[in-house]
C-alpha cells in the first residue's frame, strides 16, 4: 500500500524518498527544496546521473550534448517539450559533454546528441543522432511498455 519511491535530486544531488502517490504532485527535495519533477530539463554532472541512473524509480531519459554540437543545441528546444510531454511520468535531464568528458567513457557514447534512457537501476535503451519531440517520445513509450 505505502509503497516507497526514490528519486535523485538533480540539483544537490539526495537521493529522496517518499510515498508512490506524492510522485507525480511536484515533490520536492528534502535537503535544497528543489522541485523534483517538474517537466523541466535538469542539468547533470557525472555523479548525479550515476547517482539517477542507478536509483531512482522513474524512468530518466538523459540528452549527452556539447555546447559546440550545431544539432544538439538545435534540438534542445525539442528536448525541453519533450520533458514536458512525458512529465511527470519520466524525468528528462541533459549532461554537458564537454564539462563532463567522463561521462562519455562511463556510457561509452561515441557522438552526440545520444540519448540514454534508464529506468530500474539500468540502461533500458539508447538512441543517436537529433530527433524531434514527438520522436523521443514514443521511443521512451515503446521502450518502457517493452520492459513492464
Ligand atoms: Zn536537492
Amino acid at each position: 500500500m505505502s509503497a516507497k519511491i526514490r528519486l535523485t535530486c538533480m540539483d544537490c544531488g539526495q537521493v529522496n524518498q517518499f510515498p508512490a502517490d506524492k510522485a507525480e504532485a511536484s515533490p520536492v527535495c528534502g535537503i535544497c527544496g528543489h522541485k523534483l519533477n517538474d517537466g523541466k530539463v535538469a542539468k547533470l554532472d557525472l555523479k548525479t546521473l550515476e547517482k539517477a541512473a542507478k536509483s531512482d524509480d522513474l524512468p530518466l531519459l538523459v540528452d549527452f550534448w556539447a555546447p559546440w554540437c550545431g544539432p544538439c543545441r538545435a534540438m534542445a528546444p525539442e528536448f525541453e517539450r519533450a520533458a514536458r510531454s512525458l512529465s511527470p511520468k519520466v524525468r528528462l535531464a541533459k549532461i554537458d559533454t564537454q564539462s563532463n568528458p567522463d561521462a562519455t567513457v562511463r556510457y561509452n557514447i561515441r557522438g552526440i546528441p545520444a540519448f540514454i534512457l534508464f529506468h530500474r537501476g539500468r540502461e533500458v535503451a539508447r538512441l543517436a543522432g537529433a530527433r524531434p519531440a514527438a520522436a523521443l517520445e514514443q521511443f521512451v513509450a515503446e521502450k518502457l511498455a517493452l520492459t513492464k
